[in-house]
């Protein structure tokens, strides 16, 4: 099933669930007791909103063997993760905001997971019961501050830095969905799941060792080969296969 974040004319957003290409309302916890709606409203006639507000946005590094080649580095014996702030979240359509700080922003095509059940020490066997779904992400990345500082927080944090959705989709086989990422068209970055270093029970099984997984978390699971900067004018979009696409234009602060 597919579930998304909406609005209608200036309502408030709402969580809804996608028929075809109609939405329907959602009553209730998305992540608990909830009650669809009819589904009458054509997909065209909302306004669509990053899917989901999560407590925190856990990323992983170096998850493609083909990008840790091409930015020469070695491939992490254990998973490599670092965090987003949720202030960096945009949806289908918004913004993505070059800073005047930068001088190279770049895109990064990933499959997202969004987390259904909270847990602590989750065992890889049983991480899968712990997902809700998978949504397309872009951890946009000022490159050129994240290799100046050394650590990743400013180059991976700025506002509009995380484009999310454009729904969750909760029937995926995580194991091979192609992840791809176009700029004003072109292929960039194109890759299956199935080269993941660390598979997804794996990422799940090792970050909930250091911190508790709460619904409505998100895990970036990692990019593929083929990063390239972003212009302002630029329209970017990250597809991933059995999800749809996630397209966002880029502009100057
Ligand atoms: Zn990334």
């Amino acid at each position: 099933m597919r579930f998304v974040r909406f609005s209608v004319g200036d309502r408030a957003p709402q969580y809804g669930w996608m028929f075809q290409d109609k939405i329907g309302a959602l009553e209730g916890d998305l992540f608990g007791e909830y009650r669809r709606l009819e589904a009458g409203m054509p997909l065209e006639r909302v306004r669509l909103y990053a899917p989901v507000i999560p407590s925190k946005i856990i990323a992983v590094g170096r998850n493609y063997a083909e990008h840790a080649k091409e930015q020469n580095v070695e491939v992490p014996d254990m998973p490599l993760i670092f965090l987003k702030p949720p202030s960096s979240i945009i949806g289908p359509g918004e913004k993505i905001i070059l800073p005047p700080q930068s001088q190279r922003v770049e895109h990064e095509g990933e499959l997202a997971v969004v987390i259904g059940k909270p847990g602590r020490w989750i065992p890889a066997e049983k991480a899968l019961e712990h997902v809700f779904g998978y949504t397309c992400a872009n951890d946009v990345t000022a490159r050129d501050l994240q290799r100046r500082d050394g650590q990743w927080t400013r180059g991976k944090g700025f506002d509009t830095f995380c484009p999310l959705g454009p729904w969750i989709e909760t029937e995926l086989d995580p194991a091979d969905a192609l992840v791809a990422c176009r700029v004003n068209g072109e292929m960039r970055q194109m890759a299956s799941t199935r080269e993941m270093v660390f598979t997804i029970p794996q990422l799940i099984a090792f970050i909930s060792s250091v911190m508790t997984l709460q619904p409505g978390d998100l895990i970036l699971t990692g990019t593929p080969a083929g990063i390239s900067p972003l212009e302002d004018g630029d329209s970017v979009e990250v597809s991933v296969e059995g999800i749809g696409e996630l397209r966002n234009p880029v502009a100057k602060e």
